[in-house]
């Protein structure tokens, strides 16, 4: 195989085509993934709309998993230390970051790398070595990526959301600092939420209760280690405050998550965390994503306001072996509802936007 194929998507006017691009050389500690499966995400959703405005054209797909094509010299190891081999499975943090800049090196925080290079969402596919993202049935990972091998316990479905959906939530419960015995509300019962219960079910939470207006993704939620599923869309926001507060003997919840990617949901959901409570935002990704604030509930209840984004290798590696780990425990397999190949890159999109499916896979 000298080239690859690769949904190419122009602009909201010309949508998606399908280019081909040479297979690049691969440089020392690179590597050509041969994609097996790619998700599509909200931030997907956002780019296709046009609310979300990355370098044009681009090969959209962060959220993937492949198989090692070519190993570039001197790449023998992943990024935990496995052995690495043409072959394996692999997953890798869609951030690129550059170890050498103020906020890698001083502040210790590479998620806000000054060069950081998002696979698939923040870099175009115009100049070499153009495979940038996962629609495609080869991504070039460039010297640097942090790539991790996947045990074989885990399907292909199973991992593929793991290094966006499943690591965001990794990330925001450990930024909120959920803890043993603490109420923990997730709004929304997408795939983040999902695995938000999860992780705050098996980081030792005490209650966690989700909300949303789908019945049938609350029906799935008590499966992913909700305690109680309400359906809020019949409930005033004044309705959803009380009930929070009847189910926390009065006080409200220790740790509310933001996974719905609807602003609006802020100014309920700031009201839901007792006083000196956290409240957690991840979902609304897009440029002009405003909402106004109670600026008094905020500063006189104490209330803790978190954005998370951006992970880094450490969370991805936490959350592979947390799927690993609880595998057996939860349908994780049910995340991704249908199958799409590369040139029906629409139809999956339509089919996650009209909530069909709660993600759908593009497979190359
Ligand atoms: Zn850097
Ligand atoms: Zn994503």
């Amino acid at each position: 195989m000298t080239s690859s194929a690769a949904a190419v998507f122009r602009n909201t006017t010309d949508g998606f085509e399908i280019q081909h691009f040479e297979l690049p050389p691969v440089e020392p500690r690179g590597a050509i993934v041969k994609v097996r499966m790619a998700s599509i995400c909200g931030t997907d959703l956002h780019i296709w709309h046009g609310s979300r405005k990355p370098p044009l054209p681009i090969i959209p797909g962060h959220e993937a998993m492949g198989v090692i094509a070519q190993l570039g010299s001197g790449l023998t190891t992943d990024a935990a230390g496995a052995p690495l081999h043409e072959g394996d499975r692999v997953t890798w943090s869609y951030i690129w970051t550059c170890g050498a800049c103020y906020y890698c090196t001083i502040l210790k925080e590479p998620a806000s790398c000054l060069r950081r290079i998002a696979y698939g969402v923040g870099i175009g596919c115009a100049d070499p070595p153009h495979l940038n993202g996962g629609f495609s049935e080869y991504i070039y990972l460039r010297p640097g990526t942090s790539i991790f091998r996947i045990p074989d316990s885990l399907s292909d479905e199973v991992v593929v959301p793991t290094n966006c959906a499943l690591v965001t939530m990794v990330h925001v419960t450990g930024a909120a600092g959920v803890s043993l015995g603490q109420n923990v509300v997730v709004q929304g019962c997408g795939p983040l939420g999902l695995y938000g219960a999860t992780v705050a079910r098996e980081l030792g939470a005490g209650q966690v209760i989700a909300l949303d207006t789908n019945e049938t993704r609350l029906g799935l939620a008590r499966r992913f280690g909700v305690d109680l599923g309400i359906n809020v869309s019949k409930m005033s926001d004044d309705d959803v405050v009380a009930k929070i507060k009847e189910l926390t003997g009065g006080i409200g919840a220790d740790v509310v998550i933001e996974a719905t990617g609807v602003p609006q949901v802020l100014a309920v959901g700031l009201r839901l965390p007792r006083e000196g409570g956290t409240y957690a935002t991840i979902g609304p990704i897009y440029q002009g994503a405003t909402v106004p604030l109670d600026c008094f509930n905020l500063i006189f209840r104490r209330i803790r306001l978190l954005g998370v984004a951006r992970n880094d290798a450490a969370h991805l590696r936490t959350a592979i072996s947390f799927l690993e780990r609880t595998r057996s425990k939860y349908p994780y397999e049910l995340v991704v509802g249908a199958r799409f190949p590369l040139e029906k890159v629409t139809d999956g999109l339509r089919t996650v936007d009209e909530r069909k499916v709660m993600r759908a896979a593009i497979v190359p």
